[in-house]
């Protein structure tokens, strides 16, 4: 155990979660030739035959900090822990193949509510087409926690990071986004009224697709190959999990280059604009800071503009400068705000996840 008493300590709060990340690994050399890619980028990269790379992630979800489960069920929950690893997959413009899954359990659970959280598993696995190869069981003093790597592959020329967006590359999402956040502040609200009244019946007709996006999230396993057919090689890609501003930021940072994002051009559900309404927020703020909306966000080379610009699946929200003039939100008022990260960030304060 650790004994901060007599020495100087330091919060890992003034770290941040990167920052953490970055403190401790910063001495790692890579040692093997086939290690294209370590520590960076949604996830590392090996060699794995002449022309072929594997890619491989992991996530880890803990209860209390990443989910509920007075509103998450089981199921949900282990649909979604794959759903989480299989995004970084993809975020490389891989293709997934394989998961192990390892849990910490306490006590608490009979062996019917892990059967719920691998009945999640397996679907997704079976949607998803992965297999999975193992994993590790152990007990926990308290509550839950599933850890998920995923492997996955691609041709050497295929795999997409983070790092190599060039100025005046177009930005480009998939999707919408902020639902998710809202999802779960319906849920949450939800959970307070039925504290103070367990007879209440909730009317959740207007979020289900809230709801649905922060219970049953989908990785967005269509984009490499849709990509392919349009015979598009973006230039850098990221999955959105910490929210859009949080992901263009380290796609500027990786790529050293700078970016204009257009506050009209973001895509937005109507369903996410109402309930900004109701809720007297800013929809533009849910989007850039929600998170956990499992969409890609990735560049392309203006001579690629023409093979997305009609697809239902993508918005140009965007384009790259140079890194010298920084990265900014044009709003609807033509002003030019500075894009902060205000992603949520596990380590920052308790109530918040990464
Ligand atoms: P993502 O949000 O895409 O899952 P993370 O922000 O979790 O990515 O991680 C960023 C990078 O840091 C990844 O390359 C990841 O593998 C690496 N990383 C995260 N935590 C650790 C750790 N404790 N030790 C070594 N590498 C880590
Ligand atoms: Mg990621």
């Amino acid at each position: 155990m650790f004994d901060n008493k007599d020495t100087a300590t330091t919060p890992i709060s003034s770290l941040g979660e990167f920052g953490l990340i970055d403190h401790l690994t910063k001495h790692f050399s890579i040692q093997h030739k086939t290690t294209i890619k370590g520590i960076g980028d949604d996830a590392a990269v090996i060699v794995a035959g002449k022309n072929k790379q594997l890619v491989v992630t992991t996530d880890m979800l803990v209860e209390g900090v990443h989910f509920d489960l007075s509103y998450m069920p089981l199921k949900h929950l282990g649909y979604k822990a794959v759903m989480v690893n299989l995004s970084d997959v993809f975020a490389m413009n891989a293709t997934a193949k394989q998961i192990t899954v390892s849990v910490a359990v306490s006590n608490r659970f009979p062996v019917e509510a892990m059967e719920e959280l691998y009945a999640g598993i397996q679907a997704a696995a079976e949607i998803y087409k992965v297999d999975v190869i193992g994993g590790d069981t152990t007990s926990s003093t308290s509550g839950l926690i599933i850890s998920i790597t995923a492997i996955g592959e691609a041709a050497s020329d295929k795999i997409t990071y983070r790092s190599g967006a060039k100025e005046n590359d177009l930005l480009v999402v998939t999707g919408d986004l902020g639902a998710a956040y809202l999802g779960l502040q319906v849920l949450e609200r939800e959970r307070q009224v039925f504290k103070v009244n367990p007879n209440a019946q909730p009317d959740l007709e207007n979020y289900t697709y809230l709801i649905e996006r922060q219970l049953k999230p989908e990785a967005r396993k269509d984009i490499p190959v849709l990509l392919d057919e349009l015979g598009v090689q973006p230039t850098s890609m990221i999955d959105v999990s910490d929210g859009l501003s949080s992901e263009i930021i380290h796609i500027c940072k990786s790529s050293n280059v700078g970016c204009n994002l257009y506050e009209d051009k973001i895509p937005l559900d109507p369903q996410v604009i109402s309930t900004c309404e109701e809720f007297n927020m800013d929809s533009t703020t849910i989007a850039l800071s929600g998170g956990e909306d499992y969409e890609l966000l990735f560049t392309v080379a203006t001579e690629d503009f023409a093979k997305i610009q009609a697809n239902p699946h993508l918005s140009v929200i965007g384009h790259m400068t140079k890194a010298s003039e920084g990265m900014h939100l044009i709003t609807r008022a033509n002003t030019k705000i500075e894009l902060i990260a205000r992603g949520w960030n596990a380590l920052d304060t308790e109530e918040s996840t990464a």
